[in-house]
């Protein structure tokens, strides 16, 4: 089907009844067909009261059920070929490679959920069975599972017009709970949103599921996404982007008659730890393959590493000058957007201007004035001036990083401790170090989601161990992760059942485990039957 413009909602096309927009391809600076319409109010309205009505039966269906639509999704997906990836890469100027990379991520964490689900672990089913005769007073049965929550909306990055976006890890994540998924389209990829609506569209046709499963609205943050979570029928947001754009959902969200939990990713500046002895042993190839990580896509990754912290001496200085020299090579990239490359130009000018920052090296000149284009960029800064200026640990978000000079010991662990809440952090280390910097990296555990030892922060897994998250600002709450299986822990919870007839109980927990998946009986972990 081409590209219509228009909004999905339960599974009819429509268009928005609000103001017009268009893509606009960041390589050349140019519009790109077509026309996309806005949502106005009253079709948010409609989206969500359709989510609503057919959460009960969507919630109930089988893991195995949802298993397969998952997996319908990422066939579907994959059957738009080369016209998906082609508006990737026209709409965020990606090459084709890695616009063919995060499909292949997106599709792949789709499949992952589905294996994951049909397991039932996610299910955590307990069972306490009843004790009549305990003294001095009786144990009722009591049975636990995890439940759908509600009707999720989901707003994704400009960065990940896959992954992050709406067939995206959080809507995995909430279609394998059993929580319809209404999609606020990032304005930066509208092609390529609705591109992946169709393909969800199909999916839920051929699953015979109902079409308030999905619904993909387009139109701005503030307005439509701002009536989004204030709708009473929504019950979590999944988020993923800028630290404004975070908090201001996520105090929408708790201003509500009814608070919600607001699951936002955030910015991130993702500290290196450089110590002394790996700093000593191998500053030149810790430089080469720090460039790499810091100019991977443009810098434009959340876990992009912007802060660098060591103790000043001749191998930082090392350091230091192998990085700038690579970085001079690095040819100019694009940007995702208009408002991104200005965010980069107006951040890394705030950053250059601070107390005692000063620039060690750019990236070439970009050359080309058309299109969005950006040059990498080298800081660097005492570990005082670190220490008495919180502005500096503002993302820059692009390839830009700061280093920052510390006196001593002392004060890197000074530095450490000062660090706001980080989705990762980097040590670059021997393992003796591992050992004698305990208290740095006591330091860094409490501070980041993900600690990284003698390699990079970029490149996420999406696998079941993965922590993608981390204490505020990094998200809004440090307990969850999103990406990877346990992300879907976000859109479920627990409900008892204490005396329920027998025959009535969800499948998960009848006493014959017709779902043969493990379950804690009575405090043991078993598959048998009750
Ligand atoms: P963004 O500007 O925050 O936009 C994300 C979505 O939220 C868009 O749909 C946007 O709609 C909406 N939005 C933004 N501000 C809003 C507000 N005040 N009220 C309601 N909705 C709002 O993020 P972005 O464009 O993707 O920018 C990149 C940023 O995301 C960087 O800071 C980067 O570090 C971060 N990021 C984080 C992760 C992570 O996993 N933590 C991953 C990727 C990117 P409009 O476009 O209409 O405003």
């Amino acid at each position: 089907m081409p590209l219509t413009g228009k909004q999905l909602i339960a599974g009819k096309w429509l268009d928005g009844r609000a103001d017009t927009f268009r893509g606009v391809d960041p390589a050349k600076g140019e519009n790109l067909e077509p026309e996309f319409t806005c949502a106005d109010e009253f079709q948010v309205t409609e989206a969500v009261n359709a989510a609503s009505e057919c959460f009960t039966e969507f919630a109930n269906t089988s893991p195995q059920k949802r298993a397969e639509f998952l997996n319908t999704c990422a066939d579907e997906i994959m059957a738009l070929g080369d016209e998906l990836l082609e508006r990737v890469s026209a709409e965020t100027g990606y090459p084709r490679a890695r616009a063919e990379g995060e499909r292949g991520r997106t599709c792949g964490q789709l499949r992952m959920f589905a294996d994951w689900i049909v397991k039932g672990e996610y299910l955590d089913a307990r069972i306490d069975t009843a004790l009549p005769d305990r003294q001095p007073m009786p144990r009722p049965d009591l049975r636990s599972f995890n439940q759908a929550l509600g009707p999720v909306g989901v707003f994704g990055a400009s960065n990940f017009p896959l992954a992050f976006s709406v067939a995206g890890g959080d809507t995995a994540a909430a279609f394998a709970a059993g929580c319809p998924v209404i999609v606020k389209a990032h304005n930066s990829h509208p092609g390529t949103s609705e591109l992946v609506a169709q393909a969800l569209a199909k999916a839920v046709e051929k699953c015979e599921l109902p079409g308030g499963v999905f619904s993909l609205i387009l139109g701005s943050g503030k307005r439509v996404g701002a009536e989004l979570v204030k709708s009473p029928g929504i019950k979590a947001v999944g988020f993923t982007g800028s630290f404004s754009g975070g908090t201001a959902l996520f105090k929408l969200a708790n201003e509500r008659p009814e608070p919600i939990p607001v699951f936002a990713e955030m910015g991130s500046i993702n500290p290196v730890v450089l110590l002394p002895e790996a700093l000593k042993n191998s500053a030149e190839s810790v430089a080469e393959g720090f460039v790499g990580s810091l100019n991977m896509g443009t810098g434009q990754f959340c876990v992009n590493p912007g802060l660098v912290l060591g103790v000043e001496g001749e191998d930082l200085d090392r350091f230091i000058s192998a990085t700038s020299d690579a970085l001079a090579k690095v040819g100019a990239g694009v940007m995702l957007n208009k408002a991104t490359q200005q965010g980069y130009q107006s951040g890394g000018a705030k950053l250059r201007d601070q107390q005692g920052v000063e620039e060690v090296a750019t990236g070439e000149a970009t050359g080309d004035e058309s299109g969005f284009t950006c040059q990498a960029s080298l800081l660097t800064v005492s570990g005082k001036d670190f220490l008495a200026n919180g502005e500096l640990q503002e993302e820059v978000f692009g390839p830009t990083s700061l280093v920052v000079k510390c006196r001593d010991r002392d004060e890197l662990l000074q530095a450490t401790a000062a660090l706001q809440g980080q989705l990762t952090g980097t040590l670059q280390c021997t393992e003796a170090e591992l050992g004698s910097y305990g208290d740095l990296v006591e330091l860094l555990r409490q501070r980041v989601g993900r600690i990284v030892v003698n390699g990079y922060p970029t490149g996420v897994e999406v696998c079941h161990s993965m922590m993608h998250g981390g204490p505020f600002p990094a998200a809004t709450d440090a307990r969850f992760t999103s990406v990877g299986t346990k992300a879907i822990e976000r859109f479920l919870r627990p409900i008892c059942f204490q005396n329920y007839p027998e025959s009535l109980l969800p499948e998960a927990l009848k006493n014959d485990n017709p779902l043969g998946i493990a379950r804690l009986v009575n405090g043991e972990k078993t598959s048998d039957a009750v």
